[in-house]
């Protein structure tokens, strides 16, 4: 990964809110890095980091926007994660209502797991990865060998 890092935001609508708190918080570490956002969260994260930085802000500051979540946006997120083109997750999901795209939920979480990927569901986890030293800096991935399962399905 590079000093630069590619961090994708999702944030589910009940916590959508701490998603934007969070933001406020970290706006001026975030513009550090690339941002690749769900639909909705993306135009929150740029109204927010807009009014942050105000004239602060790079005329050609853009953040990645992807579809809606329940419209896709998961799935095309997790296609950018098994392409290797996202370093880093910010996910705050709702663990108290069920949603039409739960399915691409489920599948986000675990591609982000298989390609081992630092993923923040909560905020808490989400303060310890903004300021973790390694962001800033480039890091090996340890890359993890799956191929004995695929032999293994293979007979
Ligand atoms: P949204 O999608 O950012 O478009 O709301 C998030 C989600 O529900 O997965």
């Amino acid at each position: 990964m590079d000093k630069i890092k590619r961090i994708a935001l999702v944030a589910h609508d009940n916590r959508k809110k701490h998603m934007v708190e969070w933001v406020e918080y970290n706006w001026n570490t975030l513009m550090r890095h690339t941002l690749v956002c769900t639909g909705t969260t993306g135009r929150l994260v740029e109204d927010t980091i807009r009014q942050k930085a105000g004239g602060g802000i790079p005329t050609n500051y853009a953040i990645q926007r992807l579809k809606s979540g329940p419209l896709g946006g998961d799935q095309q997120l997790g296609a950018l994660i098994a392409e290797g083109k996202i370093d880093a997750i910010i996910f705050f999901w709702d663990p108290m209502s069920p949603h039409p795209h739960d399915v691409d939920v489920k599948a986000l979480l675990r591609i982000a797991v298989l390609y081992n990927l630092p993923i923040a569901c909560n905020r808490s986890t989400a303060d310890f990865l903004i300021s973790s030293p390694l962001l800033d800096r480039e890091y090996e991935q340890q890359v993890v060998d799956y191929s004995t399962y695929i032999e293994r399905e293979l007979g």
